[in-house]
Formats: structure tokens, sequence, C-alpha cells
């Protein structure tokens, strides 16, 4: 399949994500600017109120952005100064920055070879007097074992707060990653598999954490009656508008479909990737977990001992075929706000030979199965015309 193909370049050529937002979707964003009220209002807790079904019935609270969503999760959770809370390395850099935000400590643990997620196995070792949250990630939306992290927190006592923000329509042994779990937040960025533009929610366990909640995303502010206002604790402005939550209405009535077509595309790419040499050539693909992921990427792990060239070189290429690739993620330790800290290169080895190795493939709603057959005979090309 590989030099028998004839490469032909995509023109115009495709991003590694795209948004999927159809005319209802625009249609319903003009009803909210000529309804007159375009903030936080009806349509805001329509799209909770939806949410909450989706997640079995648990309260549900929105937010401007995943980041800040992850923020209120850990101030709910009581973590602050001179705590510590154990993280993965390979993250968006928000996961660990907002432990820094609260005024606690991130503690890294290496992550596993092959899911690419916090290994589990390393976490009991991290876990110290000042320990009181885990804070695992779910990349490119495949679960950690729930059993076994959930085992572990209620052993040490310590608070979960899963960043699932790639993880929507992700599940566990049957169970949706959120549906299960003490605080589970989401992000609706523009390149996850369900977007508000911006924006991103949390799943609390009862009433009283999501009061708290809305509290924390704007100003602290209790209103009572049709004049009462208290403010007792420091919140943000952290709420999402209408015109978001009009948008996730329609995102969250084509999620089924959207991951639907995820997974059909994740499958085209483990059936082309078997016709070719990749993976004896060193190609590390991911785990073709089709139970629990929800496909919100498809990245591979390049073999670069046996490359003549980097990964920008395979980028580069890939680049010049028409294909745009991503990068999640650069491991956040040796970021300089994190050696600043004190932390160097060789403290997590998997984590950097994988930062240093991974791109993100194309997947997206709107991508064909003849998309994917022409990635995967280009990226065997490409890696053919790099072995040393
Ligand atoms: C997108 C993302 C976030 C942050 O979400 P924003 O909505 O961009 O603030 C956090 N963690 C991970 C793993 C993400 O992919």
């Amino acid at each position: 399949m590989t030099a028998m193909t004839e490469i032909r370049p995509f023109d115009p050529p495709i991003p590694f994500t795209r948004p999927t937002l159809d005319e209802a979707t625009i249609a319903s964003v003009g009803d909210v600017l000529r309804s007159g009220w375009i903030t936080s209002g009806p349509k805001v807790q329509e799209f909770e109120s939806e949410l909450s079904g989706f997640f079995g019935g648990r309260p549900v609270r929105t937010f401007a952005n995943g980041t800040s969503t992850m923020e209120v999760a850990l101030r709910i959770a009581g973590i602050g100064s001179g705590d510590e809370v154990i993280t993965t390395p390979i993250s968006w850099v928000a996961t660990s920055n907002v432990i820094l935000t609260v005024g606690a400590t991130p503690v890294f643990v290496d992550i596993d070879p092959i899911t690419h997620n916090i290994d589990l196995n390393q976490v009991e070792a991290a876990i110290g007097p000042n320990t009181k949250a885990i804070m695992p990630v779910y990349l490119a939306g495949l679960p950690v074992d729930m059993v076994q992290l959930y085992d572990i927190a209620s052993r040490h006592k310590l608070r979960v707060i899963e960043d699932a923000a790639q993880a929507l329509g992700s599940s566990w042994n049957g169970s949706r990653i959120g549906a299960i779990g003490d605080l589970i937040s989401f992000s609706f960025q523009a390149n996850k598999n369900l977007t508000t533009i911006e924006g991103g929610c949390l799943v609390c366990n009862n009433d009283e954490e999501a009061r708290l909640a809305e509290k924390l995303r704007l100003q602290g502010v209790t209103r009572t009656g049709l004049d009462g206002m208290d403010v007792d604790v420091l919140g943000g402005k952290f709420n999402l508008t209408d015109v978001n939550a009009a948008i996730g209405l329609q995102q969250l009535s084509k999620l089924g479909d959207f991951q639907d077509q995820r997974v059909k595309l994740a499958q085209r790419y483990f059936d082309g990737f078997a016709k070719t040499k990749v993976v004896e050539q060193g190609l590390e693909l991911p785990v073709a977990d089709f139970a629990h992921s929800n496909w919100h990427m498809f990245q591979i792990v390049l073999p670069l001992d046996r490359l003549d060239t980097d990964r920008a070189g395979i980028m580069a290429d890939l680049k010049a075929l028409g294909i745009g690739t991503g990068l999640h993620y650069p491991p956040i330790h040796l970021f300089s706000l994190y050696r600043e800290r004190g932390f160097t290169e060789g403290m997590f080895p998997i984590a950097e030979r994988i930062g240093r190795s991974i791109i993100t493939l194309p997947l997206f709603p709107t991508l064909t199965e003849s998309d994917v057959d022409r990635i995967v005979a280009a990226v065997a090309h490409v890696l053919e015309t790099h072995l040393k």
C-alpha cells in the first residue's frame, strides 16, 4: 500500500480537527441574539438540565471554559495553599495551571506508555501528608481504570477532580464518564467533541456543591427574594452565556451521531494501518479501546530513533501533503514556569518520550473514510522516506 499508492496532496488542506456546526445551530444563535437576553439565562438553564439528564440526573453547572470549571472544582473540594494535587505531565497545561492558581502544588506522576494517561500503579508512591486530591486526565478521550482510581482515592481519603475535558461521551464498563465519580470537569472549547465555542461544565455530587459552584462562578453572590443579595465567598466571573448554551443544546442533540462517525473513522485508521508496515517499523498506534473511548483524537507515536528526521520534519512533510497535525502535548513539567519550580528533564521519562514523539492525526465527524485512507497512505509514505 505504501510505495504503490500514489500520494496526492489534499487541496484544500485538511486540519487535524474542525467543528461541525449546522444551519439549525446558526439559527439558534440568531434567536438568542434577537431575544433581548444574551448572557446567562434560560438557555443556560435548559443546557444544564439537558446535561444533567445526560449524566444520569447528577447536578451540572456550566462555566465560561474548561479551565474555570476545573478551578471551581478545586475550590469546591477545598483545595488551596499547602495542599498537593497528583496529576499527569501529559495534558493541556491548564490542568496543572489551575492547581497553581488555587495556591496548591502539582505533584506529577509519570504516564503509562500504552494509554498515555497517568500511571495509576505509581500514584500511591506520590501520596504524602499534604496530598488532597488526584486529578487524572483522559487523554484523547480514553479513561483511566475507574475502579483502580477510586480504590486509591477512597483508601487514602482523597478527592478526585477528573479532567474529563476530552472525554464527553466516553464510558467506563457501561457507565458514562461524568455519571460516576466525584467531581468531573468537561470542556466545550472549539476542538472538543461538543463545542459551545468556549465553555465547560462540572458534574457535582449534590445540590450543596452545585450551589457553591454557582457562587464561585459569579463573584460569590447569593440572591434572596426580589432585592436581597449577599457575598460570603470570593468568586470569579466564569458564567457561560445563552449564546454559547444555545450552540451547546444543538451540539448535544447530535453528539451521538458525531461519536458514531468518530468511532467509524478510528476503526478505519486501524484497518488502514494494519495493511501497511508502519507498526513493524516502530510506529505506535493508540489503544484500540472501542468500549471506553469517545475517539476525541487519533494519536500516533513516531519511532524517532529509527528516523533521519525529527517530529517537526514529519509534521512538515504531512503539511506539504495537505494534512494538518496536532501536538497534544509537550510535557508540562519542562515548561519554564515548572522548571522554575524545580522540575527537570529525566524526572518522568515516559512522559518525556511520548511528549517528544506524539502527533495527532485528523479526526472529526465530517472527515470521510476515503480521507482516512489517504492519510494512512501519506503517513506510511512519509515514514518510509525517513527510515534510516
Ligand atoms: C481543552 C482542555 C482543557 C481546558 O479547557 P478550556 O475550555 O480550553 O479552558 C483542560 N484539559 C484538557 C485535557 C483539555 O483538553
